[in-house]
């Protein structure tokens, strides 16, 4: 990989793939990497919908006949969510007729497939939605779902601010906002009243702060506020006077209530040369503090040395077979992972691995397991940890046997985040990994 594909893969359009016919989902998806595009493929409705939210795709294929949960539903969920935000949506399936069509189509859906599927004209299809939502993305400022400034926006104000203070001598704060276990939220109570919750929170902050100040999602559920003409006491102060009248606010569920806090990293920018990217750095460091400080608080942070703002991630190979554990280990030490630093180790077998107790340490951790291995194989080591343990902060990647679709089909109802097939380029394992682990953030 050239030093320059790096910069890039940010930029990769990520399509997620819903459908319960694994033989298809593999081809689909191994003809659509092709293409250069990052593939997030899935047979459960559930961990699908999961991944939506987490992974915030560019484009969505459904196939309509799912089992437990039909493909309407999905789309309807998804089109409910993002209203207007645009994200396509397409539609296959093995009924074509009018009515199917019109139902799908009053339900949000961009475009309709039938199956079975033309590859060369799918892509083109994938190709024209990409091209209008990149034209989409370019023209709006406000996110649909809070009506709040997106953080497009956020420059533009910072850089007027930065001429406040070059021209009055006036400083300002920022702050980063992160809700506390949205995640649970989000699994208890349904993603649509995680998405009533951003609503309610985004509206809450609108009025509780001063016009001066500019409210904006900066992403999923993480908001920043920039404070005008406002130095660090002060920042604090009015961040802490947030975070208590929020905790009073109540969300109704199912007969019962139930509250919902943030944390938040504040840091004041006191000189003109400061970078909208380091303050942003700054006060996400900050927020990390607050959040391992027990959450629902405010921290604040000063400038330090890039490597400082660096989170743990951390890697766990697990394959009994010697060379691949070398040569992975030689690739993942070479790979950028921007804002995490790894910590890397490697295990022989499941055994081994649980044994260390490595899962223990707090963060996120991210497996690359061997689908096959004699002593406690990769699916067992899944399962243990996605349906037994049911850690969420646990990401996992599945290296299979390119003919064995059962281990595929397994993987992936296990919850399994993406697969690659044996034997692999180390060029694709590396490119595939780099776009999972950025998505992740
Ligand atoms: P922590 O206290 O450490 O912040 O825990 P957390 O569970 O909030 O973890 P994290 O901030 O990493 O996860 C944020 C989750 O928010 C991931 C994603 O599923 C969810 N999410 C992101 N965007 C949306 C959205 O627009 N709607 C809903 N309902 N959920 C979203
Ligand atoms: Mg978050
Ligand atoms: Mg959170």
């Amino acid at each position: 990989m050239e030093i320059n594909d790096y910069k890039k893969v940010e930029n990769v359009p990520l399509i997620q793939i819903i459908d319960e016919d694994v033989s298809m989902l593999i081809k689909v998806k191994e003809s659509l990497e092709g293409q250069g595009w990052m593939v997030v493929a899935n047979t459960e409705p559930r961990k699908a919908i999961t991944q939506y939210f987490d992974l915030n795709p560019d484009c969505v294929i459904i196939d309509l006949h799912l089992q437990d949960i039909s493909g309407f539903q999905i789309l309807g969920d998804f089109q409910n969510h993002n209203n207007q935000q645009f994200v396509p949506k397409i539609i296959t399936s093995n009924i074509n007729d009018r009515q199917t069509r019109i139902t799908a189509y009053k339900l949000g859906a961009d475009d309709f497939i039938e199956k079975p599927l033309d590859m060369e004209e799918l892509t083109v299809r994938i190709e024209r939605l990409l091209k209008r939502k990149k034209i989409f993305d370019q023209s709006v400022l406000l996110d649909e779902l809070t009506q709040l400034y997106n953080r497009k926006f956020l420059l533009d104000v910072f850089e007027r601010n930065i001429k406040d203070l070059i021209r009055t001598k006036q400083i300002f704060s920022i702050a980063i906002l992160d809700l506390d276990h949205f995640k649970y939220i989000n699994d208890t109570f349904g993603h649509l009243s995680g998405d009533k919750v951003l609503k309610t929170f985004a509206n809450f902050l609108k009025q509780a702060t001063r016009s001066s100040d500019t409210v904006f999602r900066y992403g999923g559920e993480e908001f920043v506020i920039l404070f005008q003409n406002t130095n660090q006491n002060e920042g604090v102060e009015i961040v802490t006077r947030l975070i208590n009248d929020f905790s009073k606010v109540q969300f109704n569920k199912e007969g019962g209530v139930y509250s919902v806090t943030f944390s938040a990293g504040v840091f004041t920018v006191n000189h003109p040369e400061i970078l909208l990217e380091s303050a942003l750095k700054a006060a996400d460091l900050a927020l990390y503090k607050a959040k391992e400080n027990g959450r629902a608080r405010v921290e604040i942070s000063n400038l330090t040395p890039l490597e400082q703002f660096k989170k743990t991630l951390f890697v766990s190979v697990i394959d009994d077979d010697a060379i691949i554990r070398t040569m992975l280990t030689r690739i993942l030490k070479i790979m950028n992972f921007d804002h995490y630093e790894l910590n890397l180790e490697v295990f022989e077998d499941g055994i081994q691995f649980f044994e260390s107790n490595r899962l223990a340490e707090i963060g996120e951790h991210f497996l690359i397991l061997d689908g096959a291995m004699p002593v406690m194989d990769g699916i067992e080591i899944l399962q243990k940890v996605k349906t037994i343990e049911k850690r969420r902060d646990i990401h996992v990647f599945m290296l299979t046997g390119r003919k064995s679709e059962s281990d595929i089909e397994r993987a992936l109802k296990l919850g399994a985040d993406d697969y690659m097939t044996k034997p692999f380029s180390i060029k694709e394992f590396q490119a595939r990994i780099e776009r999972l682990i950025k998505r992740m953030r």
